[in-house]
């Protein structure tokens, strides 16, 4: 399958006399048809509420669409929490899924009404010492250990991972819980990151049902949630396969009817908290080619660098590029297409065949609405770039203005920094 990016050459020109490149612009119309789709594809759960996650794209225009669709908010940290709450998000729209977590950071989302999920036993005395008492309804995430495996050779390995609670532990956690005056337990658990199978949801689910089971016989909780949390995957690469959500949906479906529905469990809620299947592929960074070099490689050079998107640079990970208006020339160059980083890992492709690239051709690198402008930082004093809507209407909107000199020097403001320095 070929990958096509959601605006054309001519687009882009036209926005970029009014935005300087680099910028990240997102599609409002694929965000609306793809949150619609995963709402009908659980629409067989009374309950079934996303919460995305915040981290991936901490937009609020962006949330703010979402929901439109019934999605809450999960948040793992104070400005997230802030975040959820300037767009409308509290009480029970917040999943806190934290870990590692100061008690303020507990406090703070019990007082917005937010649902604790706690990634460690240990957590009950902090939540209860920082809140004065438990909140009644909670959640406990799970971690299984060992090495998860299907059948297209995804695997993950949550035995390595710091998250969640052992068997053991989420028992006493339940029980200790229960003692303690909660009422409505809820289970979570987030095993593979970026899964491009089909499988891995209804996998989850009977991993997650099963347990809940064993959980309410053994200590008579009334669980009310199940959090199938993230890790819905999407095709970076142009030859790997879209997840069906309605496959997935009907996956868990059958998973709740043979587990949960014969042990009296027909009221669970099941709940997600996706950020990559939600966003991802409704989002591209534009960069224009400012320089090319010829060493002992063919290098073109870009205006945006691993500071606008880390992926690449972080994980070795793969994003398409689209040289807009030569997407129907042959590839036949290759090309390491590098930002200006002092860092030889800024590469955001590496031996990639592209077409010829000059100086000032617009390149789309796909896949970057989610865990991509969110990841950046100010290595080298770079700056963080503006966000773009493309609206269903074909306008643009400016949903984040691209930092400036001023900001990258304000936590120097006691000093007169920049005023300084400008005034000079
Ligand atoms: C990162 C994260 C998510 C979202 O993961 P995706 O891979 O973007 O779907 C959800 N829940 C928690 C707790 C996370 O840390």
């Amino acid at each position: 399958m070929s990958k096509k990016p959601f605006v054309t050459k001519e687009q882009i020109e036209t926005i970029a006399r009014t935005y300087p490149t680099p910028f990240h612009i997102y599609d409002e119309q694929g965000i609306r048809q793809n949150a619609e789709n995963l709402k009908k594809a659980f629409s067989w759960n009374k309950g079934y509420k996303e919460y995305f996650a915040v981290k991936a794209t901490p937009n609020p225009f962006l949330i703010n669409i979402l929901r439109e669709y019934g999605c809450g908010c999960d948040c793992s940290s104070l400005t997230e929490l802030m975040l959820a709450k300037a767009v409308g998000a509290v009480g029970e729209d917040i999943m806190f899924s934290s870990n590692d977590t100061p008690v303020e950071e507990f406090k703070y989302c019990n007082d917005l009404g937010g649902i604790i999920n706690l990634d460690d036993i240990t957590h009950i005395e902090a939540v209860e010492k920082a809140c004065g008492r438990l909140p009644e309804k909670m959640s406990c995430r799970y971690n299984p250990g060992g090495v998860i495996k299907m059948s297209n050779g995804i695997m993950d390995n949550p035995g390595d991972a710091k998250y969640g609670m052992t068997k053991k532990q989420i028992f006493k956690a339940f029980e200790l819980m229960k003692e303690k005056g909660v009422k409505e337990f809820g289970i979570h658990s987030f095993l593979c990151s970026n899964t491009v199978t089909n499988e891995y949801y209804p996998m989850l689910a009977r991993l997650l049902f099963e347990l809940a089971r064993e959980l309410k016989k053994k200590l008579d909780v009334h669980i009310t949630f199940i959090n199938l949390s993230g890790g819905i995957g999407i095709p970076y690469k142009p030859d790997e396969k879209t997840n069906d959500i309605f496959a997935i949906g009907e996956g868990v479906h059958k998973a709740y009817d043979e587990i949960l529905v014969p042990a009296g469990m027909d009221d669970v809620s099941i709940f997600t908290e996706l950020g990559r299947y939600m966003l991802a592929p409704y989002g591209g960074l534009v960069t224009k080619v400012i320089n090319e070099k010829h060493t002992y490689k063919e290098y073109i050079g870009v205006d945006a660098c691993a500071v606008n998107l880390m992926r690449p640079a972080m994980y070795g990970a793969y994003h398409h590029i689209t040289v807009l208006g030569k997407e129907n020339e042959p590839c036949d160059c290759i090309y390491d297409v590098t930002g200006s980083l002092c860092e030889n890992n800024d590469k955001f492709a590496i031996d990639r065949k592209l077409p010829e690239i000059q100086i000032g051709d617009y390149i789309f690198i796909h896949d970057t609405g989610a865990h991509g402008f969110s990841m950046g930082y100010n290595y080298n004093g770079k700056l963080k770039s503006a966000e773009l809507l493309l609206k269903t209407d074909g306008s643009v909107k400016l949903i984040r203005r691209a930092e400036t000199p001023k900001d990258y020097f304000s936590t120097f403001d006691c000093f007169d920094f920049y005023d300084k320095l400008i005034s000079e």
